[in-house]
């Protein structure tokens, strides 16, 4: 039935497998998507969005590496938001509403079109493992199916255990089943696991409710997109809504609190802390009587409506009743009840920087079973994973992006640095460098590192080298060129900045707080220079903020030189901490665990002070 073996078997078609299967496929590795529902690959199990504050940020760098979730979004998007825009570029957040089936039916038909990917539909119940080396899969129907790697991405499917009131039974999302099995296994080959909880809101009918009494919520005027290929942007959005929570809906939900599993000991584990539940919300902020809620069509056509805002795993019944309570949703009628489910996961310490595991070789983790939250931190993972897979295969260097190169390299650096207890999502405040990070220059960042493995192809290189070649002669035209007093005195005047006497460099005029490109534009050299060579908005958003923040531009590759030298000090692999006494004994005991490959991991590790690492560069001879 199966090829002899495979070099990568993907074990999961959430976005976490996608992504690995598709990375793994197009570097060249004869790839096994081996899933539980084929219907329901790059399901979006919450709500039917990508991106966000930093998520979007992630979502580029994806599309950057050659990764395809920007393309699927940018294919399946109802509506375009660039959040945060009143602020500074570094926190500017592309966010995308999407039709989630066309989702679903986007990533399967994007892998399909993928050379070197096989499907499989079946559950996969344990590994096949020698000499501490994966070498395969074993299925429910007792298939064993060859590889050289595997690539788990089991989301939030092990052992899960959906919770709606009293009522618990085993799940791994709304009507699919739980996965068993691997869990178990990995616990007896020494790895620890632990659980974590997430929740989702009901689903409703969306000709039920009245949009008159809520406040519309319509995309961006002139909306942008993910990818940095040619996916076409919106010409059309549909609307979201925005009501509120009462103190009524809060007394018809504080009803139920002696039914929540929340409440009653009943789960055990620890949810997003970002994404809590209403019920959640009402307890831990009882002061506040009112909380905002976003009603979110689920795609183009279909009236089916994602509550966000509201996700509970309150009783039904209760769920119900103060729904009805809510400004708008009178006559709410149900498709889905909100509910919660627990699952496995294993904690990320347990991984290399490659998501490949300490304990079994040629086995890597991916996505939520890392002990993130989010389609896009998934993505991302596996993404890597798949990456890696292949490279290692190829006796490669591995490919591992830097804490000022991506997100992406935060996300994982943290993961098995820190290690999470809670499920971890990204935010920008997790990154020191977000000003390098930033959502416009994803491609500059990246694509040259996929490039140079064999994965961004020709033709998003030369895109990216062009993008790069047109803004670097804009931000040069500013330099070298000069203003007149009469020509610039105006727009100073607009945006009440002092009047000047003399000729200056344009570059000097555009740095002032306050003007901005439309202003540079209105000058007539400007205006022709751009015109004459064609430049698109991407490309005067670029030597924008290129010009505008490249104080702090500049102040962040400093530091994050700093970073790269002790990134160099490297400390030998198998290190034997116990022998360096003057470590603290948590810094032993931890280091010892973590076993950081660099002096700059080992200082991230929490618990490891200054001083630690003072002693650590005297012993390495630093
Ligand atoms: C109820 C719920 C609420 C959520 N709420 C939020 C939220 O509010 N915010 C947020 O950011 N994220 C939320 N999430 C999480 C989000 O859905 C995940 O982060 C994301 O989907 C993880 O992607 P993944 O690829 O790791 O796993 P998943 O998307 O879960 O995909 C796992 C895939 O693996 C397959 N699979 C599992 N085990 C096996 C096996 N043994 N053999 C074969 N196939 C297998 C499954 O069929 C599935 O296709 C929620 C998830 C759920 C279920």
């Amino acid at each position: 039935m199966f090829e002899e073996e495979y070099d990568v078997i993907v074990v999961g078609g959430g976005h976490a497998g996608a992504e690995a299967a598709a990375a793994a496929a197009n570097l060249g590795s004869k790839t096994l998507l081996v899933t539980m529902n084929l219907q329901n690959i790059g399901q979006m199990s919450c709500n039917p969005a990508m991106g966000g504050i930093a998520k979007g940020q992630i979502v580029r760098e994806i599309d950057a590496l050659g990764g395809y979730s920007g393309i699927v979004s940018d294919k399946s998007a109802i509506q375009f938001k660039m959040l945060n825009k009143s602020k500074g570029p570094a926190m500017w957040s592309p966010r995308t509403q999407n039709d989630r089936m066309r989702f679903a039916e986007e990533w399967r038909l994007m892998l399909e079109r993928t050379e070197n990917v096989d499907f499989y539909q079946e559950m996969v119940s344990g590994l096949l493992i020698e000499n501490n080396k994966v070498v395969g899969v074993k299925t429910s129907l007792g298939i064993n199916i060859k590889s050289k790697s595997v690539v788990l991405t089991n989301g939030t499917f092990l052992n899960g255990l959906i919770h709606i009131g009293e009522k618990q039974f085993g799940g791994g999302r709304a009507g699919e089943r739980a996965a068993t099995g691997i869990t178990e296994q990995l616990v007896e080959l020494g790895f620890e696991s632990g659980r974590m909880k997430t929740g989702t809101p009901p689903r409703v009918d969306g000709r039920s409710l009245d949009y008159s009494k809520m406040i519309v919520q319509p995309g961006d005027v002139i909306p942008e997109k993910f990818s940095y290929t040619k996916t076409k942007p919106l010409t059309h959005q549909r609307d979201c809504y925005m009501t509120h929570t009462s103190a009524m809906v809060h007394d018809l939900l504080r009803e139920g609190f002696d039914r929540s599993p929340m409440f009653n000991g009943r789960i055990k584990s620890l949810g997003p802390r970002y994404c809590p539940s209403i019920e959640d919300k009402i307890n831990r902020f009882a002061d506040k009587d009112s909380h905002q809620m976003f009603i979110e069509p689920e795609g183009w056509e279909t009236v089916e409506v994602y509550v966000n805002g509201f996700s509970t795993s309150l009783p039904e019944d209760v769920q119900f009743k103060a729904l009805r309570s809510v400004v708008g949703f009178e006559n709410v009628k149900f498709f889905r009840p909100g509910y919660a489910i627990e699952y496995d996961y294993f904690p990320p310490t347990q991984l290399k920087h490659t998501l490949e595991t300490k304990l079994v070789e040629n086995l890597y983790f991916a996505g939520q079973i890392n002990g993130t939250t989010g389609y896009e931190e998934a993505a991302s993972q596996g993404l890597m994973a798949g990456i890696n897979a292949h490279l290692k295969l190829q006796e490669k260097d591995a490919l591992i992006l830097k804490r000022d190169e991506a997100y992406i390299g935060v996300l994982i650096d943290d993961l098995i640095t820190k290690g999470t207890e809670e499920p971890y999502r990204m935010f920008t405040s997790r990154a020191e460098y977000r000003t390098l990070l930033r959502q416009d220059n994803a491609d500059l960042r990246l694509t040259p590192l996929s490039h140079s493995i064999g994965l961004a192809t020709d033709t998003r290189m030369k895109r990216m080298e062009e993008k790069l070649e047109q803004s670097e002669a804009l931000v040069n035209f500013f330099r070298e060129t000069s203003v007149l007093p009469k020509d610039i005195n105006p727009i100073f005047e607009s945006v009440d900045s002092s009047l000047v006497k003399q000729s200056d460099k344009m570059y000097k005029a555009f740095s002032r707080p306050n003007v901005t490109m439309d202003h540079m534009l209105q000058l007539e050299d400007v205006s022709n220079f751009v015109k004459e060579n064609n430049f698109d908005s991407e490309i005067l958003e670029q030597a924008e903020v290129q010009i505008k923040y490249s104080g702090y531009i500049a102040k962040e590759k400093v530091n994050a030189d700093k970073l790269h030298r002790l990134e160099a000090v490297k400390i030998p692999v198998n290190f034997d901490y116990s022998k360096l006494k003057s470590l603290s004994f948590e810094a032993r005991e931890k280091m010892t665990k973590i076993q950081p490959v660099t002096i700059s991991q080992a200082s991230r590790i929490s618990g490891v002070t200054p001083s630690d690492i003072s002693v650590l560069l005297v012993y390495l001879g630093r």
